[in-house]
């Protein structure tokens, strides 16, 4: 494709946690492969897992139906999920892509998943979507009633979060040393995944495009980067996402995003709510969470996704 560049991108999201871990090998052969599609469902997820017990395999699977029943697309949704020695409970590498045709946005990163679905084609056959990897150390609960025992960590949920973090819910704006920037590579290391860590050259994800401070100036279009100011901002500042979506969701105000760690809605504000704290940082503080809520579906269509609508706008003959 003419004057495409197909990229991947680390935008690695841990639960709470700016920290890395050297990842141990993984094999790279699947030894199970699996495809969810239930009778509602809009968007086909097909899943490649690595040593992972088959308990895991049955809640990851329950995951993936709740998000192909949410999303609407034509091309298939493809994840290795591996489990392995981690500092947090999950962490996901999204494979991404920019300037496709049909990018609302140019010299922007888009998750490869968002980008086939816009595009309506796999714009990069034989290669996952994303990557998510599960800690082997954490106390997992792998029912899906959504009522872990006390001590004992959700995977639905986590992983649920996991999967949103690989549709786009994942910013490159960070702050370290006072500086801000987008574009810049997250993580000094990061996990063997099936494909190279690239240079981010100085590009915001779509995702980015859509972060605001208080006075409404989005980020990465008021602040240079890397810069003293981007890093105020991002450290100081309240931040917001600014889509009309994910704001005609929330009830006409903006969402709230995690100061210091935009990839996540507010602690404060979304962590106690059982309908938008799936996403935020280190969930499962709170009963666990299986849907994604209003607010997130909102985000997701502002970065182009199509949502398939249980209740808006009713259609005449619906
Ligand atoms: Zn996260």
């Amino acid at each position: 494709m003419r004057g495409s560049e197909r990229r991947k991108v680390t935008s690695c999201q841990l639960l709470g946690l700016a920290a890395f871990v050297s990842m141990a090998s993984v094999s790279c052969r699947p030894d199970a492969q699996s495809q969810s599609r239930s009778p509602t469902a809009h968007a086909t997820v097909e899943v490649s897992y690595e040593q992972v017990p088959a308990q895991a395999r049955a809640a990851f699977q329950f995951a993936t139906d709740a998000w192909s029943s949410i999303l609407v697309s034509d091309v298939p949704i493809k994840i290795r999920v591996s489990f392995t020695p981690l500092l947090t409970r999950g962490l996901c590498v999204p494979n991404a892509v920019r300037d496709f045709d049909g990018a609302s946005e140019a010299n922007t990163w888009y998750p490869s998943s968002l980008a086939d679905a816009i595009a309506n084609r796999d714009l990069q056959p034989g290669e996952y979507d994303m990557e998510i990897f599960f800690s082997t150390s954490t106390n997992w609960y792998f029912g899906n009633d959504g009522r872990p025992a006390k001590g004992k960590s959700d995977f639905v949920f986590i992983a649920m979060h996991e999967i949103c973090h690989g549709l786009g819910f994942a910013s490159l704006l960070k702050v370290s040393g006072g500086f801000g920037s987008y574009g810049r590579n997250v993580f000094d290391s990061a996990p063997q995944v099936s494909f190279q860590i690239p240079d981010l050259g100085g590009m915001p994800s779509i995702f980015d495009r859509f972060v605001e401070n208080q006075s409404g100036n989005r980020l990465v279009d008021a602040f240079p980067s890397p810069s003293v100011r981007l890093g105020m901002e991002l450290s100081r500042s309240r931040l917001f996402f600014g889509g009309a979506n994910a704001i005609h969701r929330n009830s006409k105000r903006r969402p709230r995003l995690h100061s210091r760690d935009p990839s996540h809605l507010d602690r404060q504000f979304y962590e106690p709510d059982p309908i938008n704290g799936m996403m935020t940082p280190g969930p499962g503080h709170v009963s666990a969470i299986h849907d994604p809520g209003s607010i997130v579906k909102g985000v997701l269509e502002d970065l182009g996704w199509r949502i398939k609508e249980e209740r808006r706008d009713a259609e005449p003959g619906l």
